[in-house]
């Protein structure tokens, strides 16, 4: 018997609810995947014909001759720089061996001497500074992300220049997804070991790299190895930046797995010993961890569940600090149609040495206010979990519930 006709038009239906629910199960956002991807190609930027790349080489310190770095190292009050010796290196790039007296030199990798402006601990008790230091890496940074999504937390990047320049699209990513951008220097050498000028070119070169991909012009940055003395702190404060080290103890040594010096079993150990010690701790914590490999990405996992059981709030470094922008400078909103742009906000708090900053690209003064952002929008653009996570759940939301529509229409 052939099949009626409301037979046929049930069978229609059924049969297009269930490609629209295939397609809305597909297109629905999900964890970290939910913001939808930046515009920027994924396409690394170091392939450049020779002589004609616009940044400094991959693995090298930056080159000081240019123009560029030539106006950035004029914009510095070179009066309020200490002049120290440049520690002696075997390897450039390592390092350097603590050799000699350096007495008032206040040199971190050496004495453990921190300035008092130095950035050692999150204020807070039981506050947790997350950090990840050494990428972008691809393949690594993004697991990272949906770990943190996953516990509804965000973290401060401490980026190099020369790993952006593999995967430039990565550092919108990390914005779009709340957490907090600061920088590494530019090659990863040891600090005290280059002249003024390398350092200047390491620090600002990272600084334009990350403003010209993002719009956001970063304000805080971690010597690699630690490696500062009041030399390197004297041009770190006069470019604008905030130095970032770690809590006493707490480098979590996730760094050795990669080159296999330490089991997955000690890090955990390691940590385990410094959660012990919170209850006698007045000040929050930071940790350095790194975004380097899978060994790494699975550790941090462990870290994390390890230390929010024992009563730590994890965050980024600006959320701990209490810095409301995070950043010397972000982008200006996008204009809504109809709507006549906002008057000028207060400034925020801004820090002294910002004031002397120099901008990257002209080495001219830097504006560090926020100009015509609202306050309402520099919230919104600041370091916490930024507008795009909330936005997010509302995108799920509305899809999801088309799916739960059109299901109930198939059953
Ligand atoms: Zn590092």
């Amino acid at each position: 018997m052939a099949p009626s006709k409301n037979a046929k038009r049930a069978t229609a239906i059924s049969l297009i609810s269930s490609i629209a629910l295939i397609v809305g199960l597909l297109s629905c956002p999900n964890g970290a995947d939910a913001v939808p991807p930046n515009k920027i190609p994924h396409k690394a930027d170091i392939s450049h014909p020779k002589g004609q790349s616009p940044w400094p080489d991959y693995g090298e310190i930056p080159k000081v001759n240019t123009p560029e770095v030539k106006a950035w190292v004029k914009a510095v009050n070179w009066a309020k720089v200490p002049k120290l010796p440049i520690r002696p290196v075997e390897h450039l790039g390592d390092p350097p061996e603590c050799k000699g007296e350096h007495k008032g030199e206040c040199w971190w990798t050496c004495d453990m001497c921190v300035a008092p402006d130095d950035v050692v601990d999150c204020p807070g008790k039981n506050t947790w500074g997350l950090t990840f230091d050494d990428g972008p890496q691809t393949g690594v940074t993004e697991d990272l992300f949906k770990l943190l999504h996953e516990k509804n937390v965000t973290a401060t990047f401490f980026v190099t220049g020369m790993k952006s320049s593999k995967g430039p699209w990565l550092l919108q990513d990390t914005i779009d997804r709340g957490h907090h951008l600061a920088s590494h220097t530019w090659s990863h050498s040891g600090l005290t070991t280059l002249t003024n000028e390398q350092i200047v070119a390491e620090l600002m070169w990272t600084q334009k790299y990350i403003f010209d991909h993002t719009g956001y012009k970063v304000k805080y940055f971690r010597p690699p190895y630690g490696d500062i003395d009041n030399r390197v702190r004297g041009i770190a404060r006069e470019l604008g930046f905030k130095t970032v080290i770690w809590s006493n103890d707490w480098d979590t040594q996730d760094w050795q797995l990669e080159e296999n010096s330490i089991t997955p079993k000690e890090v955990i150990r390691i940590f385990k010993n410094d959660l012990d010690e919170l209850p006698t701790r007045k000040k929050g914590v930071i940790t350095l961890e790194h975004d380097g490999d899978q060994k790494m990405a699975h550790m941090a996992r462990t870290l994390l569940e390890m230390g929010i059981k024992k009563g730590l709030k994890p965050m980024n470094i600006a959320q701990c600090m209490g810095d409301k922008v995070g950043y010397l400078q972000v982008p200006a909103p996008a204009p809504v149609p109809g709507k006549t742009p906002p008057k000028p906000a207060q400034q925020p708090h801004q820090d002294p040495a910002s004031s002397a900053a120099a901008d990257p690209s002209t080495g001219d003064k830097m504006d560090t206010t926020l100009g015509t952002l609202p306050a309402g929008d520099v919230s919104k653009q600041s370091a916490g979990i930024a507008s795009s996570a909330l936005s997010l759940t509302g995108l799920s939301a509305v899809c999801w519930a088309l799916v739960t529509v059109v299901t109930s229409l198939i059953l």
